[in-house]
């Protein structure tokens, strides 16, 4: 076991003897033959699955297989937010679940994520958009999950440095979610890993997969740049790069791959309180407990696999800034970055079999995959273990696009920079 359990009394110790007792949070596992199961990806969902595989499945040996270091896809690179304020049934119960386990993660993982329920409002512009955010937390209520509309006076006692009498869009009020808000995202992945290295899982780094094994239509393993890895199952959860080892079993999926940035600014005294999102464009922003504004907006309008944005997005973003709240303008930026969305046709994931025997697909997270972690762990350890899908996730199937089954929460269609 590679680390002590986290106390009062451990960090109590450390600071006597000068932190020198640490143990690394988890090993640098080398591979091992064979596996029961494989997962192929280190980002939070694979780790999640991982840890829940063998924490309520019993099945402990599981490696996890990551191409880079463990936080370098979009689980070190996403925004930090959490809800679970959605429509659909195919979706409301699963995003619910995954807020629950937020709720209880630290003390399961025994590790400090910086789980901050601060509230997530959602800004309405119009008649229109608040009879539609109206009938979205009607939805949410009717499934036990909590939901607040506020009118423009409420917002404005909240956030009173939005521009509220913006001319072409004022701001008519909000649907609130408190129980939402941010996790930091980092810690997620490291959280997860230590807890799943503490009951037996391998985690092996620096180990891309580049080939499949595949027998009489029944995987057997995965060929990695380490050499080759035995699996009973494999399980992918590759998040912006599925389609391109999906491809390694001759399977294309119904995903694109775009970049979607995110921005910080220097640190400012905490003056936003909660997650904001504007309506009347792509803009969302909330203030890490660092002080900086971490803001985002719209994917890169075409396909890439580059962790990387361009500057027409830049300049959409920084629009919707201003739109909502001018002072924006007067802030220095600190940095810019860009991570990989595996966006779906109906904005949906997947957490399915493939046609591929033993092999299973956790895919199509679209810029939401964030808050979804510990549910979408929980979902692929029970597809995996039971060989069916979790009660929460029986809509995510692979097939429902050929059978007409979307579930398409923001009514788009197959269109991903709307999703
Ligand atoms: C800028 C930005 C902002 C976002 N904001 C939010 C937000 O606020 N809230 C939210 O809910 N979601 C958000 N998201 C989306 C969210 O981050 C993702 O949907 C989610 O993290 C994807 O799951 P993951 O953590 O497993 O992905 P990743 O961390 O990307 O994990 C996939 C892993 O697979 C590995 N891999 C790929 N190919 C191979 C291979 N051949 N062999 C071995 N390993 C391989 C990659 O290296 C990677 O580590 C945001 C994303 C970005 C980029």
């Amino acid at each position: 076991m590679s680390s002590d359990r986290y106390s009062f009394l451990s960090v109590l110790r450390e600071a006597l003897r000068g932190q020198t007792g640490w143990k690394p949070a988890w090993r640098k596992a080398d591979p091992q033959e064979s596996y029961d199961v494989v997962i192929v990806g280190g980002g939070g969902h694979g780790l999640a699955t991982a840890y829940y595989l063998a924490r309520r499945y019993g099945i402990r040996r599981v490696a996890v297989v990551e191409k880079s270091w463990l936080g370098n896809g979009n689980i070190g690179r996403n925004t930090t937010i959490v809800r679970s304020n959605y429509l659909l049934a195919g979706n409301v119960p699963f995003y619910e679940c995954s807020m629950k386990l937020w709720e209880g993660l630290e003390q399961d993982i025994n590790y400090n994520a910086m789980v901050s329920q601060r509230g997530v409002l959602n800004l309405f512009h119009n008649d229109g958009q608040r009879n539609a955010y109206t009938r979205r937390g009607n939805a949410m209520r009717l499934h036990g999950v909590d939901a607040q509309l506020l009118d423009a006076a409420a917002v404005r006692r909240k956030l009173p440095f939005l521009d509220f009498d913006n001319a072409r869009f004022p701001i008519q009020g909000g649907l609130l979610q408190q129980r939402g808000g941010t996790v930091r995202h980092d810690a997620v992945a490291w959280g997860y890993a230590r807890a799943a290295d503490r009951l037996g899982v391998d985690i092996i780094e620096n180990c891309e997969v580049t080939g499949m094994r595949i027998t009489d239509g029944r995987v057997e393993g995965v060929e990695t740049t380490r050499g080759f890895i035995g699996a009973k199952k494999v399980g992918l959860a590759c998040a912006g790069n599925s389609s391109r080892v999906a491809a390694l079993a001759g399977l294309r999926l119904p995903i694109e791959s775009h970049v979607l940035q995110a921005f910080v600014t220097e640190g400012l005294k905490p003056f936003i309180d909660c997650v904001v999102t504007f309506g009347a464009g792509h803009f969302y922003i909330s203030q890490s407990d660092k002080g900086g504004l971490v803001f985002g907006g719209d994917i890169d309008g075409y396909n890439s696999y580059a962790q990387r944005g361009n500057m027409p997005v830049v300049e959409d973003v920084c629009e919707g800034g201003m739109a909502l709240m001018p002072r924006i303008g007067r802030v220095r930026m600190l940095r810019q970055w860009g991570g990989l969305m595996d966006m779906s046709m109906d904005g949906s994931p997947i957490i399915d079999r493939t046609p591929v025997d033993q092999l299973y697909l956790n895919a199509g997270w679209c810029y939401g995959g964030f808050k979804a972690t510990p549910a979408s762990g929980l979902c692929f350890a029970h597809l995996l273990a039971r060989d069916e899908p979790h009660p929460v996730a029986t809509a995510y199937r692979l097939d429902r696009f050929a059978r007409g089954a979307v579930i398409d929460e923001k009514g788009m269609g197959a269109q991903p920079n709307l999703h």
